[in-house]
């Protein structure tokens, strides 16, 4: 049969390339489908301090060595976005459209995007000062006035990174409390060009070619107040990228996946890894252990469907 794999990977983040590395090496002819850039979301972040072993790197740095890595073990790239899937059998199919793959075993390892906050002018500024990626846009962004709204770690993080660009960052929490890791919550208070808005959400996004002001709304007793700022970067969270899986039987209410300790669904032969996972701490080194993990088990599945794998 042509193009039949032992494991189809849909993701080339941490929990993608990592589970590429485990199936390569342990002889499963095994390819790697991304969509995007290989690294995924990290892409799109800049200090990565919280990898163990390495110290100190950024997002792109480590994503191209682990991405390299699984070649190393002959694990196959292809770029290319899922049309369809057929789940069930022994024997599934992923249609990329420009071809077919027949593989015994899936992982989707496909991650989260960044949530749209959805208020009026999001979507219309959206690249002109409206930006969901720091490391991307910070650099326009030299000596101007920014928001960047959100109170959790990508919220804090970012907005730090974006101080060495940005003459003041203001980031607008719509409680009294941020959700950062404390490490995260107090490199930003040290920061003399980080500010804090408590209690406010974004109303709506306002300027002609430009992002210009923010409407922002006390959450507490609802008033309104106008504020200037030259860009509103916005990290309020993450959706899961499984919109290709909505007709399935997998996913939680949130469009999360669910899967037990092992990387299991409940489809036989069918394994989630990563950010796209129902599962509450999603770290690059824990989208790599869930990769690790899912790998090790597609080949006890396989093995015990089959005494040989299809290398
Ligand atoms: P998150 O942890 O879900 O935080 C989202 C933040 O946005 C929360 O503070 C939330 O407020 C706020 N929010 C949600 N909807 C909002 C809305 N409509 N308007 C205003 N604010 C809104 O998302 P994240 O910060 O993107 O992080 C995602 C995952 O990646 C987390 O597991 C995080 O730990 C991880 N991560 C880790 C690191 C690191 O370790 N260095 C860095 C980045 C991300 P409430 O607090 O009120 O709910």
């Amino acid at each position: 049969m042509t193009n039949l794999y032992d494991l189809v990977i849909l993701g080339g983040g941490p929990a993608g390339l990592s589970a590429g590395v485990y199936a390569g090496r342990a002889g499963l002819k095994t390819v790697i489908v991304e969509k995007g850039l290989i690294g995924g979301q990290l892409q799109n972040t800049e200090d990565v301090e919280n990898y163990p072993g390495i110290r100190k790197t950024t997002g792109p740095e480590l994503s191209e060595v682990m991405g390299a890595h699984p070649k190393d073990f002959d694990v196959e790239e292809k770029y290319g976005e899922v049309q369809s899937l057929q789940l069930t059998g022994e024997y599934k199919i992923v249609d990329l459209g420009k071809e077919k793959l027949t593989t015994r075993a899936i992982l989707i390892a496909t991650g989260a995007t960044p949530r749209k906050l959805g208020v009026p002018g999001e979507a219309e500024l959206s690249g002109r000062g409206v930006s969901y990626c720091a490391i991307c846009d910070g650099a326009f962004f030299k000596n101007k006035e920014l928001l960047v709204i959100g109170g959790g770690d990508s919220a804090v993080e970012e907005g730090n990174f974006l101080t060495r660009f940005a003459s003041k960052v203001t980031i607008v929490h719509r409680r009294d409390k941020l959700r950062a890791t404390p490490i995260l919550q107090q490199k930003a208070m040290d920061n003399p060009k980080v500010d804090f808005v408590w209690n406010h959400a974004v109303e709506s996004i306002e300027g002609g070619r430009k992002v210009e002001t923010v409407v922002l709304r006390n959450t507490v007793d609802g008033s309104k107040q106008t504020v200037k700022a030259d860009g509103i970067f916005i990290y309020v969270g993450l959706n899961p990228n499984t919109d290709f899986l909505k007709e399935s039987s997998i996913l939680d209410e949130h469009g999360y996946i669910v899967t037990n300790e092992e990387m299991e669904t409940s489809i036989p032969g069918v394994f989630a890894a990563g950010d796209v996972r129902q599962k509450k701490l999603r770290q690059i080194i824990t989208a790599a252990s869930d990769g690790a993990i899912a790998a090790m088990n597609i080949y006890e599945y396989i093995e015990n469907k089959s005494s040989i794998t299809v290398k």
